[in-house]
């Protein structure tokens, strides 16, 4: 009895029972431990997978995307950046990654561009979820990532808040790309998701304006239609 308390508060038992309190892996999603080599539980990570599972001729050609906007991935998002929920950042890198891996050498462009959010806004959520995917793509594609190609120019009210008509007019000019960077690039526009794809349009026009040859587009989610 005395010697299992004395081995019950050994100082190598505490040790131990600490250690495992640091190092054991807990999913971000369900908070259960788990010894999975992704970093979602088993069980996260296959509802993710299941809910992937679309019919390949929606998929348009010109966006890579991982999965479609919808179910535990969505969630994901949104938590991410709405509720400033920046543990989800890795897992969602990953998942970008893994799309820029999809893409085949022969296409791999000069330059990976984030969508830019407005000063005031990056401030108020402290990072840009497009900046933070960008980042992991780049990285697989040995591109140059480049923050000063496109910048926002004004503050816009959220897209999902107006009507289509308004959401054109909305996003006018409301960005400026930068010709010495961009001029004669090929360019990788990279954003979080793709609803209504009003502001990827604006973006990738701008660039285009400004001499890009050709930009495509890479997204964490998209909207099936
Ligand atoms: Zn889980």
């Amino acid at each position: 009895m005395i010697s299992g308390l004395i081995s019950y508060f050994s100082p190598i038992a505490v040790f131990e029972s600490l250690k495992s309190l640091f190092t054991e892996k807990r999913c971000p999603v369900c908070h259960a431990p788990h010894s999975n080599t992704k970093l979602l539980c088993p069980n996260c990570y296959n509802k993710i997978i299941n809910e992937s599972e679309h019919d390949e001729t929606t998929k348009p050609q010109d966006i890579y995307f991982y999965a479609p906007y919808r179910g535990l991935l969505r969630d994901l998002i949104i938590d991410w950046k709405f509720n400033n929920n920046f543990g989800y950042s890795a897992l969602l890198s990953q998942f970008a990654a893994s799309v820029a891996e999809s893409i085949p050498e022969t296409v791999r462009p000069d330059i990976t561009v984030p969508v830019p959010l407005h000063p005031s806004r990056l401030r108020k959520r402290g990072f840009n979820q497009s900046r933070i995917i960008a980042d992991s793509v780049a990285t697989i594609l040995g591109a140059e990532l480049s923050d000063r190609a496109l910048v926002r120019n004004r503050i816009t009210i959220p897209q999902a808040k107006l009507s289509r008509e308004k959401r054109t007019e909305n996003l006018k000019n409301a960005f400026t790309a930068e010709k010495s960077i961009i001029a004669g690039k090929t360019i990788l526009l990279v954003d979080d998701v793709y609803t209504t794809g009003s502001t990827i349009h604006e973006c990738s026009r701008t660039l285009i304006e400004a001499g890009a040859i050709k930009v495509e587009v890479l997204v964490l989610a998209k909207t099936l239609l």
